[in-house]
């Protein structure tokens, strides 16, 4: 597999607190030729909605994982259940696809949370859910203009009625820190993403799913009116075929996917389980799962534990220089919003990688000049919901049947490529630098 950052961009992570929470299951290595109906290439959130739904319909899968399913993203999260998905504004979209199609992507995107409720409910998962919807705070009094815009746009799409509050309520909120007012929009919740994974795992594994660890695509071959897809140790063959891979996507499995995709790196810290007396003396309460207005954002939750886990996106590059400079940075962003925690013990700490995709809208269709194949992917760090979501609106697609919920048709348009290449990590760049400008 070709991959475009360094190696410990793909290791795995050694102090996650999900992995600590909900450990890993066991799964073998694929070591045999199989066949099924539809190879599942990839087993996060995506692979495993996508397999669910493939097995509610009857129809049989094989999910296959370079590491294991869980390993990516899906496992690395902040959990925040949540709106979202595309990088572009509602206004940009609206330019690019019309006003019906971005309706129907709002549509798309409050689909995909109540999907993620209803997975929990239909299969009985306990993770740690709380916040009631989610947050957004101004980092600047400038800053609630962006507030107040995403108040309309949830009003007039999803017909709920968001708080917006100023500066002055946040000590009464529980949310005392650094910013100037904000809103919550009553839509999403926030979940142990691990062990949200794991209750997708087990019911996919219950349903018949046969789910391969340490076993990387490394060729998919058309042999006849069927695709072979090869691994060290077996294959697969199947009629259809779906690409999982979001963020640990590689340039060569399969070549079209080349330049098709950027990853970008996420970061998170969590802290050992903060007292209510230290709660209090830094004025922070609520288990509202929160976010601010940075183009950098920072985002972040007491967990029901008193755990407190704030992320931020922004690294560059996976090398020891740059890891120590990010592992500087999350710390002092953190201690500058929440000053009375300096002395909080951090007992985790891991990064991950989201995608982005030229469009800044995901993807989730049919592979041009590759019958039977499809892929998911791009979710813009706003994936616990969107892929859950796209992985059984893409599982309606592997099954040929019209989309049973929301979707729009935009999602399906082939991604383009980026431009610069296997170098293309270098656009990040100048962004982050714009975005730092602008946050001040
Ligand atoms: C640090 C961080 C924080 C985030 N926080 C949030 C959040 O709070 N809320 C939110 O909505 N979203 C968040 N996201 C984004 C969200 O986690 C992702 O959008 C989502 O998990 C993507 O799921 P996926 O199944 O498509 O991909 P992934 O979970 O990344 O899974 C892809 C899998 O493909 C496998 N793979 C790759 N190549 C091959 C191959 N050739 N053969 C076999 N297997 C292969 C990998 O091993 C991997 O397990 C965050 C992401 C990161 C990194």
């Amino acid at each position: 597999m070709k991959r475009i950052y360094e190696p410990a961009a793909y290791r795995t992570p050694e102090k996650c607190w999900w992995r600590d929470s909900a450990p890993p299951r066991d799964l073998t290595q694929l070591d045999t030729d199989l066949q099924t109906d539809v190879a599942i290439i990839g087993g996060g959130f995506t692979g495993l909605n996508a397999a669910l739904g493939l097995a509610e319909a009857g129809t049989g899968s094989v999910v296959l994982d370079a590491a294991h399913p869980g390993w990516g993203a899906s496992g690395r999260n902040g959990g925040f259940c949540c709106l979202g998905g595309a990088k572009a504004s509602h206004a940009a979209i609206t330019r690019a696809f019309g006003r019906d199609q971005a309706a129907r992507w709002q549509q798309a995107q409050r689909a995909a949370v109540d999907h993620v409720a209803a997975m929990l409910g239909a299969h009985d998962m306990d993770v740690d859910r709380h916040s009631e919807g989610e947050t957004f705070l101004a980092h600047s009094p400038r800053a609630m203009k962006a507030v107040n815009e995403a108040a309309a746009l949830a009003s007039a799409h999803h017909g709920v009625t968001p708080h917006v509050f100023g500066a002055e309520a946040l000590p009464q909120l529980g949310l005392a820190g650094k910013f100037h007012g904000g809103v919550t929009v009553p839509i999403g919740f926030a979940l142990n993403p691990g062990k949200y994974h794991a209750g997708l795992l087990d019911a996919a594994l219950r349903a018949g799913v046969r789910c391969f660890a340490g076993t990387a695509a490394t060729a998919i071959t058309r042999v006849g009116q069927t695709w072979r897809v090869t691994t060290a140790q077996g294959t697969v063959t199947a009629g259809r075929i779906l690409l999982a891979t979001n963020g640990y996507s590689s340039e060569d499995v399969p070549p079209w996917l080349r330049a098709r995709y950027l990853p970008v790196q996420s970061s998170i810290i969590v802290t050992r389980p903060i007292t209510r007396e230290e709660q209090e003396r830094q004025g922070w309460t609520s288990v509202q799962m929160c976010y601010d207005t940075r183009a950098l954002l920072h985002y972040f939750r007491l967990m029901p534990d008193g755990r407190f886990l704030f992320g931020m996106r922004g690294g560059l590059a996976a090398t020891p220089a740059s890891e120590k400079a990010l592992a500087r940075k999350i710390r002092s962003s953190f201690h500058r919003l929440f000053p009375e925690w300096q002395g909080i013990g951090i007992t985790h700490e891991w990064s991950g990688l989201l995608c982005l995709m030229r469009r800044l809208t995901p993807f989730a269709g049919p592979v041009p000049d590759m019958p039977g194949v499809y892929a998911a992917l791009g979710y813009h760090g706003n994936g616990v919901a969107m892929a859950s979501y796209c992985g059984t609106r893409i599982a309606d697609q592997l099954l040929g049947r019209p989309a049973q919920g929301p979707f729009p048709q935009f999602l399906t348009a082939p991604p383009r490529r980026f431009p610069l290449g296997r170098f293309r990590r270098a656009l990040l760049a100048p962004a982050y630098a714009g975005a730092a400008l602008m946050d001040g």
